[in-house]
C-alpha cells in the first residue's frame, strides 16, 4: 500500500484508489520517464510535481527530467506555443535550426534514461524532436500535448507533425484537440491534487492573513484571476471587465501570477498589464514567486468571484483550482474551460469584457447563486478532475501500450 495514495481515500472515495492499485499491478517495476521544459510555473510542472511521486508510490520507477535551453530556444518554442494555439506566426529558419540543435544536445544529456525507459512521456513541443536523436530507444514514446491545438497555424503544425508521428501514441486533453495522425490518440484530462498546498483546506485565519499581507480590503468585493502573464489569458480584458463593473460596484481586482522559465514573454505582458492598470489603487498586480501555493490557495478561497478570461486554454488548472474551492468561475468560452465551466450551471462562459462584466455583477449580487453554482463546481471537479482520475488514465494508457490492452493480466497476483 502506498501511504501517499492512502491519504486520497478520504477525499476521492475508496473505489478509485482501489482501481489504481489494481491497474498498477502489471506495471510494477517499469521505468517511466517524464520530460518537460520547466520545473516550475504553469500547469505541466504543477501536475508532474505530484504525478511522479504517486507513480513511484505504486511501484513504478518514475522519473522527471527537465530539458535546458537558452533564450533563443524558448523564443522559438513560445512561438510554437502561440502558433499552435492559432496565432499566425512561424519561427525563423535560424530559430528552427537552433531548436533542433538544443533538442539534440538534450538528447545527449539524457541518453541513458531515454534509451532505457519503458515509457517516455514527452510533454508539449519543447522537447518534441529529441525522439529523432534516440534511435536505440527501447520503450514506448508518448507525446503529451497540453495546449489547444484545435486550430493551429498550419505551417507550424506541418513542420512539427513528422516528429509527432515518430511517437507510439499521443495524448490530448480534449477530443476537439485530436488530429489526423498515424498512431493511437488518447484523451486524458489534466487534474489538480486536492491534498497539495495549493488546494488543501485552509483555516479562515490563513486566508485573512494573506489578504492583510497584500492590503486588500475585505469589506469590498474582490475579483481574482490567477495566471502566468500571457496574452492568451487576456489580463487586459479582465481589467476592462473590472472597469465596467467598477462604475457601479466598489470593486477590487487581483491579478496574481508569476512567470515560467520556459515563457520568455511574461515580463513584457506584465509591463502591459501594469500600464493598463496604472493609477488605480484597487487593481492589485501580484507578481508571485513560483512556490506561492498557499498564497494562491488563500486568494482563490477569499475572492468573491474568480475569472479565467482566456481566449485560448489547453485546460485551465486555475479554473479547476477555483472550482474545487467552491467558486463558480467566469471563464473564456474556449478549449478546456468549456469542459469545466458549464454555462449557468458551474459558472459562466464569456466572449468579451462586456459579457464578463455582466456575469461579475450578477454573481456579486446573488450570493445564493454563487453558493449553488460553487457547490456544483466542486462536485464536478471531485468526480472528474482530481489527480487520481488522471493517474488512472496514464496507467490504463501504459497497459494499453505495453501489454496491448490485455487487461486480463491485471488479474495476475490478485
Ligand atoms: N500558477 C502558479 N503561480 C502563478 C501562476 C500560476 O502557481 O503565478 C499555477 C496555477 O495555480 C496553476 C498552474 O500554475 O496550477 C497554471 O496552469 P493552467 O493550466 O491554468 O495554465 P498554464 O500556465 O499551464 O497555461
Amino acid at each position: 500500500m502506498s501511504s501517499s495514495l492512502e491519504g486520497y481515500r478520504a477525499v476521492t472515495g475508496n473505489e478509485i484508489v482501489d482501481q489504481l492499485y489494481q491497474l498498477a499491478k502489471p506495471l510494477k517495476g517499469i521505468r517511466v520517464l517524464h520530460v518537460n521544459s520547466t520545473k516550475e510555473g504553469g500547469g505541466v510542472a504543477e501536475i508532474l510535481r505530484k504525478m511522479v511521486p504517486l507513480m513511484e508510490g505504486l511501484g513504478i520507477d518514475a522519473q522527471w527530467e527537465v530539458i535546458s535551453g537558452d533564450s533563443d530556444f524558448f523564443e522559438c518554442t513560445k512561438g510554437f506555443h502561440n502558433s499552435l494555439q492559432g496565432k499566425q506566426v512561424t519561427p525563423s529558419d535560424e530559430l528552427l535550426r537552433h531548436y533542433q540543435e538544443v533538442n539534440s544536445e538534450n538528447a545527449d544529456k539524457l541518453r541513458p534514461l531515454l534509451e532505457e525507459a519503458d515509457v517516455v512521456f514527452i510533454h508539449d513541443p519543447q522537447p518534441l524532436t529529441m525522439i529523432q536523436h534516440v534511435p536505440k530507444r527501447k520503450g514506448k514514446w508518448v507525446w503529451r500535448c497540453h495546449i489547444d491545438v484545435s486550430k493551429p497555424h498550419r505551417p507550424v503544425w506541418r513542420y512539427l507533425k513528422p516528429w509527432v508521428e515518430q511517437y507510439d501514441a499521443s495524448v490530448f486533453s480534449l477530443a476537439s484537440f485530436a488530429k489526423p495522425l498515424n498512431h493511437p490518440q488518447f484523451l486524458i484530462t489534466p487534474s489538480i491534487d486536492p491534498l497539495s498546498e495549493k488546494n488543501m483546506n485552509l483555516p479562515k485565519k490563513e486566508v485573512d492573513r494573506v489578504f492583510e499581507k497584500f492590503r486588500i480590503d475585505r469589506e469590498r468585493p474582490v475579483i481574482l484571476q490567477v495566471s502566468r502573464f500571457d496574452r492568451f489569458k487576456d489580463p487586459i480584458g479582465v481589467i476592462e471587465a473590472y472597469r465596467l463593473v467598477k462604475k457601479m460596484v466598489p470593486l477590487q481586482l487581483i491579478l496574481a501570477g508569476g512567470g515560467a522559465s520556459d515563457d520568455p514573454e511574461g515580463m513584457a505582458v506584465l509591463e502591459e498589464v501594469k500600464h493598463a492598470a496604472a493609477g488605480d489603487p484597487d487593481i492589485h498586480i501580484l507578481h508571485l514567486p513560483p512556490d506561492a501555493h498557499l498564497t494562491i490557495n488563500a486568494l482563490q478561497r477569499g475572492a468573491d468571484v474568480v475569472l479565467q478570461k482566456s481566449t485560448k486554454e489547453g485546460f485551465g488548472l486555475t479554473v479547476t483550482e477555483a472550482m474545487w474551492k467552491g467558486k463558480p468561475v467566469i471563464g473564456g468560452d474556449t478549449g478546456g474551460i468549456r469542459v469545466q465551466v458549464y454555462n449557468h450551471y458551474t459558472g459562466f462562459l464569456v466572449r468579451s469584457p462586456e459579457g464578463a462584466a455582466l456575469r461579475i455583477r450578477y454573481l456579486l449580487h446573488r450570493e445564493d447563486k454563487r453558493r449553488e453554482m460553487g457547490e456544483r463546481a466542486k462536485r464536478l471537479v471531485r468526480e472528474n478532475f482530481l489527480i487520481t482520475h488522471h493517474l488512472r488514465g496514464y496507467l490504463a494508457l501504459m497497459i494499453n501500450l505495453l501489454k496491448g490492452g490485455d487487461y486480463h493480466r491485471i488479474e495476475v497476483g490478485v
